[in-house]
């Protein structure tokens, strides 16, 4: 047997991955990736290295996150085409980030040849109070980029890096207010996608709020693949 070959049983595996920021997504989409052997496909580090590899889309792109703004839902569609057209997609992928509204759930189905119906869809929820703990607790050292947690990842000495001894600060994005808002907005723009997977691919609820590892193993069970 090629030890190329997916873990995964031989149908094909296409997971989206949904929660609100702090979710801890990000780590888990990338954990089942490499436990399935298939890309994960986080549209934000796309972006990034769209941008900084100055591709068409990448310069299409490059204004609206410059700016702070939202990157339009057919740049992103189109960003995600070009990807899962590449053969590494072959037996799937996981997705991270994308969608997140309507349109790109859409675009989607489009460019895979339509029915969602095989797909599975994990809704990662986490109570606000403890996202908002995760998130405007983030502290980073902007010199080396090393990243702290001031209840869950401290560093040795309060407020200074373990790896460079400079000051930590927290990003804009991660102070409370901001934190505020971006919950909301996800909240508004999501439910019409939940509402959308909710009838037409296997929605798997993901309770956020414990261990890394109760979580991996639920999103294993889930698809019914060994630890
Ligand atoms: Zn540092």
């Amino acid at each position: 047997m090629a030890d190329a070959s997916p873990r995964h049983r031989s149908t094909v595996v296409r997971v989206i991955f949904l929660g609100p920021p702090g979710a801890g997504k990000g780590t888990q989409a990338a954990r089942l990736a490499a436990h399935l052997g298939v890309p994960k496909i986080g549209t934000g580090e796309m972006l990034r290295e769209a941008i900084a590899k100055e591709t068409p889309l990448g310069r299409k792109a490059h204004p609206y996150m410059e700016a702070g703004n939202l990157v339009p839902d057919d740049l992103l569609v189109a960003l995600v085409r070009e990807r899962i057209a590449e053969p590494d997609c072959g037996h799937g992928f996981v997705l991270d980030g994308f969608p997140r509204t309507l349109p790109q759930a859409q675009g989607l189905e489009e460019m895979t040849g339509g029915d969602p119906r095989a797909w599975v869809v994990f809704d990662f929820e986490v109570p606000r109070d403890v996202l908002m703990m995760r998130l405007s607790g983030r502290r980073w050292c902007p010199r080396c980029q090393a990243t702290y947690h001031v209840v869950n990842d401290p560093p040795e000495r309060k407020g200074v890096c373990d790896v460079c001894g400079t000051g930590l600060v927290q990003r804009e994005d991660d102070r409370e207010t901001v934190v505020a808002h971006r919950l909301e907005e996800y909240a508004q723009r999501t439910f019409p996608l939940i509402e959308h997977y909710r009838t037409r691919a296997r929605m798997v609820p993901v309770d956020g709020n414990r261990p890394m590892d109760v979580v991996f193993r639920d999103l294993l069970q889930a698809l019914e693949v060994a630890a």
